[in-house]
């Protein structure tokens, strides 16, 4: 058995679910904080999971590059290393490679680069990125994709699409079923929705357990990230999960939830809470402005996070303007529970079915 899903209630497209891991159940629609480097950054794991997370992201192409995934498969996997006991879903490298590594070659075979931190020389194949996963102990494993650059000629991004579709077949059987774990497929396509529907098809016919859609949010814009999320999902199984990757703001959330998309993750929260940038039920808030010195109120009155039962706007704004490492703590902790509690709101909404009036908190 690897992962289950089931659909728990529907309201137009979208759906609140249950996707069940090796490592516990995690309700749908769901948000992923991202932990690149084994640690959701300023966050120590007790204070993730406070947030409501029970399902976060690890970056393969970090982990095997420093501390080495065969390291922490020695060291008991990585959720013993990192001391997180819930769910973990691992990217496949590919993202980082394109965006990350110098002196990248790809080849029918791979993505052949240099290490971004001490020029050492590695391939990455499908069948690697699928082992690095598994020596990781990742609850959810992607496919090696290829990011397809945005913006480029249709050809290009045909022809990126058909490779990613022959190293998703390599995915699929160098991937060991275990209990508890699955392997999901990535549609790519660029923003030609016939290229989506052709990726979705060919993808979903290859027996995932749940499917991404990848190559969004890189500069395309909300209406047309929307727009290819509208191409694909018709196209992808209604009893298995859809993860729209790298998004996004809370309104992009809002969206693609009612379009159909169960799963997100995203740098967002948590490097906005490293920079000052907060997300409230009011709306954004930088709190290097200095219109908050004097201000006694929480940031979010509403919010049940510690960084608002307990601080002061003045005080956040004075953490913030000292660089204070507790800044970006209280901060990445509020901006989680913001996007997890927005989650819930969602997950309400559909059970109820007034997802169509809901708005951003
Ligand atoms: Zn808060």
């Amino acid at each position: 058995m690897s992962t289950g899903f089931e659909v728990v209630a529907r309201d137009g497209a979208a759906r609140a679910g249950r996707l069940a891991t090796a490592h516990g159940t995690v309700e749908t629609p769901c948000f992923m904080p991202v932990g690149t480097a084994a640690t959701v950054k300023a966050m120590t794991p007790e204070g993730v999971a406070a947030t409501g997370a029970r399902l976060i992201l690890g970056n393969t192409y970090h982990l095997m590059l420093r501390p080495g995934a065969e390291r922490i498969a020695a060291l008991g996997g990585l959720h013993r290393f990192m001391n997180w006991p819930h769910a973990i879903l691992t990217d496949s490298g590919g993202f980082q490679v394109m965006s990350l590594a110098a002196l990248r070659r790809i080849g029918e075979d791979g993505v052949e680069f240099r290490s971004h931190l001490d020029g050492s020389r590695h391939l990455l194949t499908p069948e690697r990125s699928i082992e690095v996963q598994r020596l990781l102990g990742a609850d959810i494993t992607m496919a090696f994709d290829e990011c397809t650059p945005f913006p480029a000629e249709r050809a290009a991004v045909e022809a990126s699409m058909e490779l990613t579709l022959r190293w998703a077949e390599r995915s699929r059987a160098a991937f060991v079923e275990r209990p508890g774990h699955g392997i999901f497929g990535i549609v790519q396509g660029g923003v030609h929705p016939e290229l989506r529907e052709r990726s979705a098809r060919k993808t979903v016919a290859l027996g995932f357990d749940g499917h991404a859609i990848g190559g969004l949010a890189i500069g395309e814009g909300q209406a047309t990230t929307f727009a290819m999320v509208e191409a694909t999902v018709p196209h992808l199984p209604a009893d298995r999960p859809r993860y729209l990757m790298g998004v996004g703001k809370p309104a992009d959330l809002v969206g693609a939830v009612r379009r159909g998309i169960d799963l997100f993750d995203c740098v967002l929260p948590t490097r906005s809470g490293r920079t000052g940038q907060a997300f409230t039920r009011a709306g954004a808030v930088n709190l290097r402005n200095a219109r908050h010195a004097e201000d006694r109120a929480p940031l979010d009155p509403q919010c049940r996070c510690a960084a608002c039962a307990g601080f002061s706007r003045a005080y956040l704004h004075h953490l913030v303007k000292a660089g204070e490492i507790l800044a970006a703590m209280l901060l990445t902790t509020h901006n989680l529970t913001y996007y997890a509690d927005l989650m819930t709101a969602m997950r309400e909404a559909i059970v109820a079915g007034s997802l169509a009036e809901f708005e951003a908190p």
